[in-house]
């Protein structure tokens, strides 16, 4: 031991090297708001064992090798340590791990947000000097005599085997930021190809399912499904700015207005995967096993339609995309790049078409996505801090964050409009008809800090309340007598599949009534943000301090 350590005298470089990769990011996580105590030392601890570990097998290997070895470690480490630094330096929080497998899903308005959320000049420059220190390190080792590997067995076999622990056992390597993220990367690409595959293949599969509530007057039933809109800022949930001028006019017996539905993640991608499958956080493998929302309208013998305005692919760049894929008709407007009123440029089509036959019509809309500005056009340009003088003062809330919010309530104006368009078309056009609105998660303006978007990290409440709207034309709503709908059922759109299915009066094997908040058997649960208890969220974030 006593001569390993001897060399090691003289490798302070490589020593450095070593730390500057593995130990800087754990010694700087006390930064980090969303870790424990004990998460920041298991951290720690397990990349202390790994620095050893390579620390001592290098003592036994040639200096050339040596530099080929921390080279490679260089590579692979570069950027993850970078991104990972970031979120530290700059949001005080350490990725977690459903983040991170994000950060593959290849749908650019995330990453736009991502960079958008995080990139300054600084994290560029920091970034760049991130990467220039260790190269000059590598290049400036000097040179040593390796110990004879045959005398230091033993040491040598307890360094692998530390090692190959850490690489290989899931728990352990989520420790080490860059190992972590190349585990992460091949399991998602793993699991996104099995899931296209195994869902297609389940198509063509018999499934038993009827209805309830088959009618000779053909069904429209529509599902819209909105972005980053929080209820904070609708006035149909109290907010003093008038941004549902339009959908405020409906009395409750035709538009019921939700008060406690949540989100079952902050992220589009899991919101959608959630939403829109059976998967639940203690049953994954359901998003292949069960049937998806779409899937069991097609099974039904509904036309089903799918409008989009964000990006969409038939190759499945994000993970849910292979959900939307299976609707019969699919309309893709995000490479448009225009307002959501694009939509109805397939909606009116739609309308006309197969008149006789019953419709499931899914549409996603940009909504508020963040770049507010851009998300409706200037006849929307309504409200003024300055004149209406209606946005609450904060320490944090300076002119540019004004006028932000000033532009997100803008784009919920115009949300309004949309879907009291959608509506009134449905009310003219179709006496059989529903449509239900909630947004995939919320978002958090300048309501706590300095900090305007939705971070699974920083979960708030207004990241993860969402608004919940369902319109039923009369014929509609006397069918469902049946049903009870109360707006003051505490719910996740976690479980909207099993609404759905109730409301269109599915019976099939899986199907379970106490999830629908409109079953005469639903039970309310504890629910979760992820992996987040909602109520510590709402504890976490005093009601006073909004
Ligand atoms: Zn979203």
């Amino acid at each position: 031991m006593k001569d390993i350590f001897q060399v090691l005298k003289k490798k302070k470089l490589q020593s450095f090297f070593l730390f500057y990769i593995l130990l800087l990011l754990p010694i700087l996580t006390p930064l980090a708001e969303n870790y424990s105590w004990m998460d920041k030392l298991l951290l720690v601890v397990v990349c202390l064992l790994l620095f050893m570990a390579i620390s001592v097998i290098c003592v036994f290997v040639s200096p050339r090798t040596e530099k080929i070895i921390y080279s490679v470690m260089l590579v692979f480490a570069i950027i993850p340590g970078s991104i990972f630094l970031s979120y530290l330096l700059f949001a005080h929080v350490m990725l977690e791990q459903n983040s991170v497998m994000s950060l593959f899903e290849t749908n650019p308005e995330e990453s736009k947000e991502f960079l958008a959320n995080y990139m300054n000049v600084w994290v560029i420059v920091g970034t760049l000097a991130y990467a220039a220190v260790p190269i000059v390190m590598i290049c400036r080792m000097k040179r040593y005599t390796p110990l004879k590997a045959r005398f230091y067995k033993g040491h040598i076999i307890v360094s692998v085997l530390i090692i190959v622990a850490i690489v290989s056992l899931a728990r352990v390597a989520r420790s080490v930021y860059f190992i972590n993220i190349y585990r992460t990367f091949i399991t998602y690409k793993v699991r996104v190809h099995h899931e296209k595959k195994t869902i297609r293949a389940r198509q063509s599969e018999p499934f038993d399912i009827r209805t309830i509530y088959a009618d000779t007057i053909p069904q429209t039933i529509v599902v819209v499904i909105g972005e980053s809109l929080t209820k904070d800022h609708m006035s149909l949930y109290g907010y003093q700015r008038k941004t549902n001028p339009l959908l405020e006019q409906y009395t409750d017996s035709f538009l019921l207005v939700y008060r406690e539905v949540i989100s079952p993640q902050v992220h589009t991608i899991p919101v959608m995967r959630a939403a829109l499958s059976m998967a639940e956080p203690d049953y994954p493998e359901y998003f292949e096993e069960r049937p998806s929302l779409i899937e069991l309208y097609n099974r039904l013998g509904f036309e089903t339609y799918m409008i989009t305005n964000q990006a969409f692919s038939e190759k499945c760049h994000s993970s849910y995309d292979i959900l939307l894929t299976l609707a019969k008709h699919k309309y893709n407007f995000a490479p448009k790049k225009q307002y959501d009123e694009i939509v109805f440029t397939a909606f009116d089509e739609i309308m006309e078409s197969d008149k006789g036959k019953d419709k499931f019509i899914l549409i996603h809309l940009i909504g508020s996505h963040m770049a507010y500005e851009y998300r409706y056009p200037y006849t929307f340009d309504t409200f003024d801090y300055e004149e209406d003088g209606l946005i609450e003062e904060k320490p944090f809330r300076k002119t540019k964050e004004k006028r932000m919010i000033d532009n997100y309530d803008n784009s919920v104006l115009y949300n309004d409009y949309i879907v009291d368009r959608m509506i009134r078309q449905l009310q003219e056009e179709s006496p059989n008809a529903m449509l239900l609105y909630f947004s995939d998660h919320g978002e958090e303006l300048y309501d706590y800090r300095k900090f305007a978007g939705h971070v699974y990290e920083k979960v708030s409440p207004p990241m993860c309340e969402v608004p919940f709207l369902l319109w039923m034309s009369s014929y509609f709503r006397d069918k469902r007598s049946g049903l009870v709908f109360d707006a003051y059922r505490p719910y996740s759109t976690g479980d909207f599949i099993y609404s759905m299915s109730d409301i269109s009066g599915m019976r099939y094997e899986g199907f379970d009534s106490k999830r629908s908040i409109f079953s005469p058997d639903f039970e309310p649960k504890e629910r979760f943000v992820d992996e987040k208890a909602y109520d510590d969220i709402l504890e976490r974030f005093d009601s006073n301090k909004r």
